[in-house]
């Protein structure tokens, strides 16, 4: 079958790789109908994750038909229509049974390896480096999933792929980002980064209540998605971030802020090229201008929400204002399985339409081009949806 495969930086393939088994009783195939290229690929694309080999398959945002499933699997049979949350979870240890599906204990067959450099680690997650369990993606023809009695979630006949594929990945993680700001009513929340996770987080938070939303990014395009989905919007090229939120928010700050950028933001500010110097020359893993900025103009008391991916050690995270503002940190891998259900409904009843984040459709064999126009921001692009 045909996947789409990992050589290197900015070095993407659309190759033959052999077709998926069912390995487990727990295991079921799926033939992906739809599959979309995720900001976290991007980190991959860039090389800056560890552990990823030659050949290796992408894709964690996909849906599809169940082809097979084994013995044990008795929640979905052939034929169902699914979509497949992005961390595997058994659903049975300690960490699943308190709903931190994404800290899954039994999923990560090497998690040694992440835990030599975490502590801890976390669920195995599709296509995301061996140091994530190895497994391969959903960018490509067929996949195989593991724990399939436990993540997938039939789709109902009368959506669309485009408006049930994100419950995999971007929707949920933007949706626990906003409720992990705890909002309530009058507040306002700052959002840095416009790409699909900062739209979903966004258009949860107003959801949730939050009486502004204000969106931060550099790109027009995604400057006006965030607009036509009711933020106002600051534009960090032109506009000292920091200022304009104190002057939007009566000097006080955002209630909350929450970072969808992540260990690859852009910036021009001394701290900010500090950090492009450091990553070029190996001496750093992250570049958290956005965190900084997001620490710094959090008002007193408040929660950083952090949904964007750290990987390794940040540099002059100003954790002295951090303390003596009180402010409180959320992050961490989405538990995508404790949300999907909800969101679900939300869709259903006509809250939110996920399919307004997808700006370009390809054919699997276009991923090198896409991912390129992703990672560039060519053409408008937002989203990405590749159909095998
Ligand atoms: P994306 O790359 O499309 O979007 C990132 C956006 O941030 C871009 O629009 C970019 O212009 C903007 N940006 C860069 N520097 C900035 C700065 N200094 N200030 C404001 N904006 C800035 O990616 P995405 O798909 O939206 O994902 C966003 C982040 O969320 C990534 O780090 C991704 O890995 C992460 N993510 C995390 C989870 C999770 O489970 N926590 C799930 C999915 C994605
Ligand atoms: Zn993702």
């Amino acid at each position: 079958m045909k996947a789409n495969c990992w050589f290197g930086r900015h070095d993407v393939r659309v190759c033959e790789v052999p077709e998926p088994q069912l390995l487990n009783p727990r295991d079921a195939v799926v033939r992906v109908t739809s599959t979309a290229i995720c900001g976290s690929d991007l980190h991959l694309y860039d090389g800056h994750v560890p552990t990823m080999k030659e050949g290796d398959i992408l894709g964690h945002e996909f849906m599809g038909e169940v082809l097979a499933v084994g013995s044990a699997v008795e929640s979905l049979k052939a034929g169902d229509r699914v979509v497949v949350p992005f961390a595997i979870s058994c659903g049975r240890c300690f960490y699943c049974q308190r709903g931190l599906w994404s800290l899954c204990d039994n999923s990560n067959p090497n998690a040694r390896v992440a835990a030599e450099l975490y502590g801890f680690a976390c669920a195995g997650l599709f296509g995301y480096s061996h140091m994530m369990g190895g497994y391969a993606g959903g960018q490509a023809e067929r996949v195989r999933v593991p724990f399939a009695d436990v993540g997938p979630l039939k789709v109902p006949a009368g959506l669309s792929d485009e408006q049930a594929l994100f419950l995999a990945d971007s929707f949920p993680t933007g949706y626990m980002a906003a409720e992990n700001c705890q909002i309530q009513a009058g507040d306002v929340i700052a959002v840095w980064g416009c790409g699909p996770v900062g739209q979903f987080a966004l258009r949860s938070a107003l959801l949730l209540g939050a009486e502004r939303v204000i969106a931060i990014d550099r790109e027009p395009a995604r400057l006006s998605m965030a607009a036509a989905g009711g933020a106002d919007t600051i534009d960090f090229s032109v506009d000292d971030v920091t200022e304009r939120l104190r002057d939007m928010t009566g000097g006080r700050g955002p209630d909350a802020c929450i970072d969808c950028v992540g260990l690859e933001a852009y910036g021009r500010s001394p701290d900010a090229l500090y950090d492009r110097a450091r990553t070029t020359l190996g001496m750093a893993t992250d570049r958290p201008t956005a965190l900084r900025q997001a620490v710094r103009a959090c008002r007193k008391g408040g929660v950083v929400s952090i949904p964007g991916v750290y990987g390794g050690f940040v540099d002059r995270l100003p954790l002295g204002s951090a303390f003596n503002k009180g402010l409180t940190f959320k992050m961490g891998q989405t538990h995508v399985h404790r949300y999907m259900e909800l969101l679900l409904q939300l869709v259903q009843h006509g809250r939110i339409d996920p399919s307004f984040v997808v700006t370009h459709r390809l054919p699997l064999e276009f991923a090198p081009e896409a991912y390129d126009m992703f990672k560039h921001k060519r053409d408008g692009c937002v989203k990405v949806v590749l159909t095998p």
